[in-house]
């Protein structure tokens, strides 16, 4: 089995779908290999696909402080990686020939980190992890059995900072219900 630093390298050089001709780089995923707890978001923004990291921009930055808020962790807890790794034009939605092509590296990183939560951040890794078509407003509220843990959906940072008040206050729930997995150990067990 190749390691996550191998696996890095292929996808650096992928070349599986259309996002490959407009990026500056790939945004592989960074942090805690060996973390218990995995976000997963959609894709690169500018600022990401500038620096090849993750949720660097505004919503990375608010991401940041909720969960030191709700969980006390900071990145080297835990580790992210995005549902697609190629910035997307304009910062449209990642097109479903996107993220299907994309997915492998993802199916990739969950095996090697082997995370007990995964907290999905928005309707597109929460659909795809979830293999559902519903949307995030009513996924969220819950943790799913997922691997060898439990998946949690949210809402995307992006769309919190968009939606203000009522929002945050569901997505820190969402990460408190996180936290509470990640203490219990025994992931499903816990409400
Ligand atoms: N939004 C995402 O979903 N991922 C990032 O890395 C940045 C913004």
């Amino acid at each position: 089995m190749s390691t996550l630093a191998e696996v890095r390298e292929q996808a650096l050089v992928c070349t599986r779908c259309a996002l490959a001709g407009g990026r500056t780089q790939v945004v592989f995923g960074v942090g805690n290999p060996d973390a218990e707890l995995m976000f997963v978001g959609e894709g690169p923004g500018q600022q990401e696909d500038l620096r090849g990291e993750p949720f660097v921009g505004r919503s990375g930055q608010f991401l940041d402080r909720l969960v030191l808020d709700e969980m006390g962790l900071t990145r080297s807890d835990f580790y992210v990686a995005n549902t697609v790794k190629c910035r997307p034009p304009g910062n449209r939605d990642p097109l479903p020939d996107e993220v299907a092509a994309c997915s492998p590296w993802l199916d990739q990183q969950l095996e090697l980190v082997d995370p007990s939560v995964v907290v999905t951040l928005g309707n597109f890794a929460s659909k795809l992890l979830l293999r559902t078509t519903e949307g995030i407003t009513r996924l969220r509220g819950r943790a799913y059995p997922f691997r060898r843990g439990v998946l949690i959906p949210t809402f995307h940072p992006a769309a919190v900072l968009r939606g203000g008040g009522e929002t945050a206050a569901q997505m820190r729930a969402d990460l408190v219900r996180a936290k509470r997995h990640l203490r219990a150990g025994t992931p499903q067990v816990v409400a």
